[in-house]
């Protein structure tokens, strides 16, 4: 049995999720189809829109010669890229021509992001302003981001007060001290330090941040102790812990801890520590399990059911039926007619009038990659790249690198092109990190690709169908 809609969205990440809304807001009948759950929880909970320029010039070899020994670059002769960018919008036109940003418009970055705001309300901060702000993660590195959630507000970097950075010895992978180092490297216009605490020894063994974080929403004892007092008592002896350049010591005003204060009730555990502590407290990003991640997840989930998109997930398109009446000629290309999805193991035709390819890039596995080039496995788009492998890459690891471009290219209504430039089916539209021509891990640029494509793509595809 056939499962219709009007538009068929393929990928449950920020493209695919704001593609789908914006369609149902234009009032067509929308399903969303999903492989699996979004890479959201992965990720940082960042919004970035754009953070640096990286040089327009293509990787050029320096040295002439074969594609091997006389390849490498010398890594001195890179312009850096320009940035961190204060304001992404006027940074736009620097970008290439061909970059995601240039073809559909500052404004549908402008309009992505007001969508975000919308649907996210005061769980995420930055909507006030067209700049940037710079935001500690973990690692050590403050990142230029539009927006960031609630939780890691009080880190900004534009704030001088004296702050501490805590990590936990139950948690190897984050360094406090290290971070602190860096951070104080890096020039930041405040005193800090980094203090290790014993807490929650006892989940050593099975350190998910997600068991932290509920012990903390139900204010579980640790060791007799309710998990909220434990984790200020811990952290106490070293409110004292900030020196000044002059040898002074500071009182901490703020206190950055690992991203897992809380999960349902995030703000009561921030609250609750802020007022042991007599400091503000804030969450630094950290790697995957993110519950910052995790909880934009859930409120872009929530807002899906509100615009009354249908939403699947575990179903991964496998292939696709064009419509042959509608085979090109006119410049408008072909069309699907439906795809193909493996329900737990049966092949479902999803009949649709227009499609929203959002399948994310080599990471989410909306571009696979091997030995023969990088294909898009579901509708077999073309993704142009170099014929020689020796030109995906150059050795300078932050150098430009071509392959971090690689996607499909599609004209300005995010219609995917052929080999030939011209539209290859009318009713697609293609968002997100499927679209080639950004490098959205050195521009930090990623979720703004998404939102400013997903909201063009979902209007033209709703476009597509009262047509
Ligand atoms: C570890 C990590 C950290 C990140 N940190 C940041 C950050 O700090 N700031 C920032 O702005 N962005 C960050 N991002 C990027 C951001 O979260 C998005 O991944 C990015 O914007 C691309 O979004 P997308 O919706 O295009 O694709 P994805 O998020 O990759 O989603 C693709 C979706 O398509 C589905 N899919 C793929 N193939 C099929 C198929 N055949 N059938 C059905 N469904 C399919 C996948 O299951 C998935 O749901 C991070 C991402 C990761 C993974």
């Amino acid at each position: 049995m056939a499962i219709d809609s009007e538009v068929l969205v393929v990928g449950g990440g920020i493209a695919g999720i704001t593609a789908a809304i914006a369609a149902a807001r234009e009032g067509a009948d929308v399903r969303l189809v999903s492989h699996k759950a979004s890479t959201l929880r992965q990720a940082s909970g960042l919004i970035d829109a754009l953070g640096y320029v990286p040089p327009t010039e293509p990787a050029k070899p320096l040295r002439e010669g074969p594609p091997t020994a006389g390849w490498n670059l010398d890594p001195d002769e890179w312009p850096d890229p320009e940035g961190p960018i204060a304001d992404p919008f006027e940074a736009i036109d620097r970008l290439p021509e061909d970059h995601p940003y240039r073809l559909v418009g500052a404004d549908a970055l402008r309009e992505g992001l007001a969508l975000f705001d919308d649907l996210v309300g005061d769980a995420y901060l930055g909507g006030h302003t067209d700049r940037n702000a710079l935001v500690p993660t973990f690692g050590g590195s403050v990142k230029p981001t539009a927006r960031y959630p609630a939780s890691a507000a009080a880190g900004v970097a534009s704030d001088d007060r004296p702050t501490l950075i805590v990590g936990f010895r139950s948690l190897t992978e984050y360094d406090a001290r290290a971070f602190a180092d860096r951070l104080a490297a890096a020039g930041v216009p405040f005193d800090v330090a980094g203090a290790e605490v014993e807490f929650a020894e006892a989940f050593r063994a099975d350190a998910k941040v997600t068991r932290l974080a509920k012990a903390l929403d139900r204010d579980e004892p640790i060791d007799g102790t309710p998990a909220r007092e434990a984790l200020a008592k811990a952290v106490g002896p070293h409110l004292h812990d900030v020196v000044d350049e002059a040898g002074g010591v500071d009182r901490v005003e703020r206190v950055g801890f690992p991203a897992f204060l809380g999960d349902d009730h995030a703000a009561e555990v921030r609250a609750a520590l802020a007022d042991r502590l007599g400091a503000d407290v804030f969450e630094v990003p950290m790697g995957p399990p993110s519950l910052p991640g995790l909880r934009l997840e859930d409120l872009l989930y929530d807002a899906l059911d509100d615009a009354g998109v249908r939403f699947e997930t575990g179903t991964p398109a496998v292939g696709y039926e064009t419509d042959e009446g509608g085979a090109g000629g006119d410049g408008n290309g072909g069309r699907i007619d439906h795809l193909v999805m493996d329900r737990k193991g049966s092949e479902v035709p999803y009949g649709a009038e227009a499609v929203v390819l959002a399948t994310g890039g080599l990471v989410g596995k909306g571009l696979d990659s091997d030995r023969d080039g990088v294909r898009e496995p579901v509708l077999d788009l073309h993704v142009p790249q170099p014929a020689d492998r020796y030109e995906w890459f150059v050795d300078d690891a932050f150098g430009e690198q071509p392959y971090a471009r690689f996607g499909v290219r599609p004209d300005e209504r995010l219609r995917p092109l052929d080999g030939s430039g011209e539209v290859a089916y009318g009713n697609v539209r293609v968002a997100g990190g499927v679209v080639g021509g950004a490098d959205v891990a050195r521009e930090k640029s990623a979720s703004g690709v998404s939102l400013a494509t997903g909201l063009v793509a979902g209007r033209e595809a709703a476009r597509e169908v009262q047509q």
